[in-house]
């Protein structure tokens, strides 16, 4: 059978189509934030228990906000609060194409008093975990596009892990034991890994509602004395923005001190 010349055209255009809608298909499948479903609720409670205190002593209470997946255009909202708040806060953040417009907000961040802590450069898990030294060069790229807009990227040594150390996304990259390989490997370079123990479940995917968000917090966070809260900075959580003045009350109202996560007790 021949085709006119028409007819080719028209199968050439769809062949195109079909190639633009699998490209757009994958990329979305390869998500740049995290998404709710890739991390784990609570990945290890254990590591936030706070040593016995001697008897005389009063037990202190702490929190530390986390902020994942920023810069974005919520970041200057989330510092306007912490500062109206007095509060400090730690963010770990990433570089990727729709965060480097928002990376100088980081010199802002660390003059108020934040800390900053690194997530990766592209948060594309297929990227990042593939093996060990992928994320390591990954880390590395992070830094230097970080370097411009922090007082001393060396510093940086606070690290959490995209999906969280307990996700098994990774394993679909790098192998089931790739997560135990990077933690003992950062270990070694001197970086400390840290998750999180009270979880907004506000991540990419979930769109709760403020009342939500505060009550996933509560519930999480009641009777520990040490809290390290795992909320996002993109532009999608405009909710957890609307939250967290009521998420600040409740942890004063019930007694935390406010810290970053590198002046956590040990
Ligand atoms: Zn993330």
């Amino acid at each position: 059978m021949r085709l006119s010349p028409r007819l080719c055209g028209i199968a050439a255009g769809c062949l195109l189509l079909l190639a633009c809608a699998a490209a757009i298909s994958s990329r979305l499948s390869s998500p740049m934030v995290c998404r709710q479903q890739d991390l784990t609720r609570i990945p290890d409670d254990a590591s936030f228990l706070p040593k016995a205190q001697p008897a005389d002593t009063e037990q202190q209470k702490w929190v530390a906000l986390t902020f994942d997946d920023g810069p974005s255009k919520r970041t200057e909202e989330i510092l306007d609060i912490l500062k109206e708040e007095q509060v400090p806060a730690t963010f770990f953040v990433i570089a990727a194409d729709n965060n480097e417009k928002y990376l100088p907000i980081l010199t802002r961040m660390q003059a108020e008093g934040h800390q900053i802590g690194l997530h990766s450069c592209t948060h594309d898990y297929k990227k990042v975990y593939a093996d060990t030294a992928a994320f390591w060069e990954d880390i590395k790229e992070l830094k230097k596009k970080l370097a411009p807009y922090v007082e001393d990227p060396s510093a940086l040594t606070w690290l959490r892990f995209i999906g969280g150390s307990t996700n098994t996304i990774s394993h679909r990259y790098g192998g089931s034991n790739i997560m135990k390989r990077l933690k003992q490997q950062a270990e070694e370079m001197g970086y400390h890994t840290i998750d999180w123990n009270v979880c907004a479940e506000d991540a990419a995917g979930g769109h709760p509602g403020a009342e939500t968000i505060l009550q996933n917090i509560v519930k999480d966070a009641k009777e520990k004395d040490v809290c390290v809260v795992l909320m996002h900075d993109t532009k999608a959580t405009k909710t957890t923005v609307e939250a967290l003045p009521e998420i600040i009350g409740w942890f004063r109202e019930n007694g935390y001190q406010f810290c970053t996560v590198e002046q956590l007790p040990e």
